[in-house]
C-alpha cells in the first residue's frame, strides 16, 4: 500500500459493535471478561487500549515499521528508549539536539550511570571516534532545530551496526512523508506526535516504532511498566490528523519552498537555513533520505540585532508567536530568547543560534498571504 491509503486505512476497522467508520474514543479503563483470563484482547488500558491501539498500527505502518508504542507525549517515548539501557552503557548524540531530549538525557538519566556523548554528528570520522565496547544506542535528529542541519542515516546506520549498537532517529521535523528511517537503517523511530502527526497543537503525544522483535517485547515492557501512556481522547485526535497527513506536508513543502526563496531575495535577510537551497552543506544528503524539505525554516538579519529579530516577531499577524511546530497554522519563534534561552549565549552561538536567529513554521495558509505577512514586519 502506498502512503496516502495507509494513512488512511492503516490500523483502522470499522467498530465490530456498530460498524463505526471511525475507530471509538473507548474511554475505559478495564474491560469485563467471560471468565477469569477469557478477554477479548483487552484488559487494562494502561497495557492496551483500543482507540490508542489503532494508533500505534497506523503509526507503525506509515513508518514502514512492525510495532508502535504511542506516549504521552515525545519526551515519555525517549525515557522508554533510554530505559532500555542499564548503568555503564553510553549513548552517542548530536550537539544541536533538541533541548528537551538534551535534558532527559543529562538530568534525568545521567545520575543512573548512562554516559551521553554530544558530537559534530554531521562528521562520521567524529562519530566513530566516540564508540566504544559500551556503545549502545546512537540517537540522531535530521533536520535539527532550529539550525536544519541535516544527518546522513545511512551512514550513521553503518557505524552502529559495526558497533553493535541501536540506531534511533527522531522523526519529528521529517515526518513518514518525508523520510521513513527504517528503511535506511534505523532501529528505532521516535515522534513528538505533538508536532506534525497530530498537525492541529491540540495533543501533546509520543511515538516509538521498531521491527525489531527483541527491541519491541522491551518497548511494550517499558511503555506498561512505566506507564506513560497517551488517553484514548487524544489517541483519536492524532487518527483523524494522520489521515490528512500527507495532504498537509504536501502544502507545508510548497509553502516552505515559496517563503524560504522569499526571504533568500530579501535585502534585510543575511542568512537562511533551508535544506532545498543547492548551497545547504548537507543538500545532497537530504536528497538522498528525504522525498521534500518540508516547512521548517531559520534565518538572519543583517546587522544581527537582537531589537530588530524580536520587532518582526512582534509586528507579524499571521504568524503566532508560540513554541511548537508542525501545525496547521504558521507560527514564528526567537530561538536565543525562547527555546534557547537556558544555554549559554557563546555556546549557542557557536552552534548557529545566534541573536536575529528567527524561526518559522511554516504552515498551510495561502503562501501568498504568509509572505504579505513577512514583507509587512521586515519592511
Ligand atoms: C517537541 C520535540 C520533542 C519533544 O516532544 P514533546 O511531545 O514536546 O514531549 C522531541 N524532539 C523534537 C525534535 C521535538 O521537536
Amino acid at each position: 500500500m502506498k502512503f496516502a491509503t495507509k494513512a488512511i486505512h492503516a490500523g483502522v476497522q470499522p467498530d465490530p459493535a456498530t460498524g463505526a467508520i471511525m475507530t471509538p474514543i473507548y474511554q475505559t479503563s478495564t474491560y469485563v471478561q467471560d471468565g477469569v483470563g477469557n478477554h477479548k484482547g483487552y484488559e487494562y488500558s494502561r497495557t492496551l487500549n483500543p482507540t490508542r491501539h489503532a494508533l500505534e498500527q497506523n503509526i507503525a505502518a506509515i513508518e514502514n515499521g512492525k510495532f508502535g508504542a504511542c506516549f504521552g507525549s515525545g519526551l515519555a517515548a525517549i525515557d522508554c528508549v533510554i530505559k532500555m539501557l542499564n548503568p555503564g552503557d553510553e549513548v552517542i548524540s548530536t550537539n544541536d539536539l533538541y533541548g528537551g531530549s538534551y535534558r532527559i538525557f543529562k538530568t534525568i538519566f545521567e545520575k543512573y550511570g548512562i554516559k551521553f556523548h554530544f558530537v559534530d554528528m554531521q562528521n562520521t570520522l567524529e562519530v566513530e571516534a566516540h564508540v566504544n565496547e559500551n556503545t549502545k544506542i546512537i540517537w540522531v535528529e535530521t533536520p535539527t532545530n532550529p539550525m536544519m542541519n541535516i544527518v546522513d542515516i545511512e551512514a550513521m546506520s553503518r557505524i552502529s551496526k559495526k558497533a553493535g549498537a541501536l540506531l534511533c532517529v527522531d522523526n519529528t521535523f521529517a515526518t513518514p512523508y518525508l523520510q521513513t528511517p527504517l528503511d535506511l537503517g534505523a532501529d528505532i523511530v521516535m515522534h513528538s506526535v505533538t508536532k506534525y502527526l497530530g498537525g492541529h497543537s491540540d495533543v501533546v503525544m509520543g511515538a516509538l516504532v521498531t521491527s525489531n522483535k527483541e527491541v519491541a517485547k522491551e518497548m511494550y515492557r517499558i511503555q506498561n511498566s512505566s506507564g506513560a501512556v497517551t488517553g484514548p481522547m487524544d489517541s483519536f485526535l492524532v487518527l483523524r490528523g494522520i489521515k490528512t497527513l500527507h495532504l498537509r506536508m504536501q502544502r507545508h513543502c510548497e509553502n516552505g519552498e515559496k517563503i524560504a526563496h522569499f526571504l533568500k531575495n530579501h535585502a534585510k535577510i543575511d542568512k537562511v537555513y533551508w535544506p532545498g537551497f543547492e548551497s545547504h552543506p548537507n543538500h545532497d544528503v537530504a536528497k538522498k533520505q528525504m522525498r521534500g524539505f518540508g516547512g521548517m525554516i531559520s534565518f538572519t538579519l543583517k546587522g544581527n540585532k537582537l531589537e530588530d529579530a524580536l520587532d518582526i516577531v512582534k509586528k507579524v499577524h499571521l504568524f503566532a508567536l508560540a513554541e511548537s511546530l508542525g501545525g496547521v497554522e504558521s507560527l514564528i519563534g526567537h530561538p536565543a530568547t525562547m527555546t534557547h534561552a537556558s544555554i549559554p549565549k557563546e555556546i549557542r552561538e557557536k552552534s548557529g543560534v545566534v541573536d536575529s536567529l528567527i524561526r518559522l513554521s511554516v504552515g498551510v495558509e495561502d503562501a501568498d498571504d504568509l509572505i504579505a505577512d513577512l514583507q509587512v514586519a521586515l519592511n
